[in-house]
């Protein structure tokens, strides 16, 4: 796991291997013949899931925020159009901003290389397999945990304060819903939290409430103007949960940082004077590899990577990890990425589950034992500008991100002060 290049070759043979199954799976003698219980899904799945991966390149072209990937069964089930449920409210705001691909490099930068990542071309899509089994037979948990793991010994908390940088250049794989209902359980467990909106889309911000156009001070004066962090942090409707907003200044920032002195490090320097006010930063990266990630990487200790249970999960994540360690030498030697976590998991699809376990089996015990359900309700908090635990509060999602919060935290003392 350490080096990069064989990270993206074994995630290659992993998916191969996905593939062979789901297409021995398609075979009419196979599964569907022995148990009788084979559900057709969703007709135009495939197109959905086109779309989003479409969409996905797009992010990581443009720096625009990709479409959610909610299945129209899921969403029919939640008595909503699935059109609406992919619909980001936000995203219109947002004209496609080009992320420069090749940054002239400086001749003090310590490593070209952070920021000349060119995506990999994506292979083409294979045929998705058809759901195995029929969803109305299975009762979803709440939270999901994997079962290999009930009995593992808890790990003593991390000290505080701890500085995450939510991270993969993947658009659309629950970075966002992460930092937000992450950072809300946290709070609600008592912690001080600041989650920092490093994504020009804004829609961390959005997410907990901040409309863009009120606010004086955002991520990009801090970075760009040098504003103090203190003058830029806004309260939420959540108890000890703090925002530092983005606005769609924050596009321009990726080529006006290029120039600019110690570039990488801006805000790493703003967070020094705040960090240590908070138990926890989440700071909410953007999809891609350029500038701003650079700049949540450097400023973190610890990197937790959310990553979709789907196809392709694990692609373009060497290109991350290889970023990650040139962070580490060059920039940052205490980051470490601390925590793999699975989002969207759809217990009706056996894919699902061999992600689940795959990523599992490759990464160890930084992969957290709560599992992220995908949930129509974490999907339709942003839109009403608030964290699921507010927005519903007894949802499946609420209690995943609850359990995810205590995961993380390891019940870790609150500071006093
Ligand atoms: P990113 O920040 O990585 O681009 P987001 O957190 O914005 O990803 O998620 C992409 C889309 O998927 C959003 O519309 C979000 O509401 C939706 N989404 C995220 N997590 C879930 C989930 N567990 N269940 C259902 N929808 C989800
Ligand atoms: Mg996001």
């Amino acid at each position: 796991m350490s080096d990069g290049e064989d990270l993206v070759s074994r995630a290659r043979s992993i998916f191969a291997r996905l593939r062979d199954d789901a297409e021995r799976q398609d075979d009419p003698g196979a599964e569907a013949s022995t148990n009788g219980t084979t559900t057709p899904g969703p007709q135009d799945a495939p197109d959905v899931d086109e779309q989003a991966d479409r969409s996905d390149q797009a992010a990581v072209e443009y720096g625009a925020e990709p479409i959610a990937e909610i299945s129209d069964q899921e969403a029919d089930d939640a008595g909503v159009e699935g059109t609406e449920a992919r619909g980001d409210p936000h995203a219109a705001a947002a004209p496609p901003v080009e992320t420069p691909v090749e940054a002239p490099v400086e001749a003090s930068s310590p490593d070209p290389g952070l920021v000349a990542v060119v995506p990999e071309p994506q292979a083409e899509e294979p045929a998705l397999p058809e759901r195995l089994v029929d969803p109305d037979e299975i009762a979803e948990p709440a939270a999901v945990v994997a079962e290999s793991d009930t009995a593992a010994v808890p790990k003593p908390p991390r000290v505080l304060p701890r500085v995450l940088a939510v991270a993969n250049q993947k658009g659309g794989v629950g970075k966002t819903t992460t930092a937000v209902n992450l950072g809300a359980s946290l709070a609600e467990l008592g912690y001080r939290v600041l989650v920092v909106d490093l994504d020009p889309q804004g829609n961390a911000t959005t997410g907990l409430g901040i409309n863009p156009r009120n606010v004086e001070s955002s991520i990009y004066d801090v970075i760009m103007t040098g504003t103090a962090i203190e003058d830029a942090i806004e309260p939420t409707a959540v108890r000890n949960l703090f925002v530092v907003p983005a606005t769609i200044d924050l596009a321009g920032a990726e080529i006006e940082l290029v120039p600019a002195f110690s570039r990488e490090l801006k805000l790493r320097r703003a967070l020094d004077d705040a960090a240590g006010d908070f138990d926890f930063t989440l700071i909410d990266c953007p999809p891609s590899l350029g500038l701003l990630t650079v700049n949540g990487l450097a400023a973190a200790t610890e990197v937790l990577v959310p990553i979709q249970c789907e196809y392709y999960a694990l692609e373009g994540l060497g290109q991350l990890l290889k970023n990650v360690s040139l962070v580490q030498n060059n920039l940052n030697p205490r980051l470490e990425v601390s925590a793999i976590v699975l989002t969207m998991y759809d217990a009706r699809t056996r894919l699902a589950e061999q992600v689940a376990s795959e990523v599992r089996e490759h990464f160890g015990e930084i992969v957290c034992r709560n599992i992220v359900p995908r949930t129509v309700r974490l999907s339709e908090a942003p839109s009403f500008g608030q964290p699921v635990i507010v927005f519903d509060s007894s949802s499946r999602g609420a209690i995943a991100y609850r359990e995810l919060a205590k995961e993380v935290s390891g019940g870790a003392p609150q500071r006093t002060g």
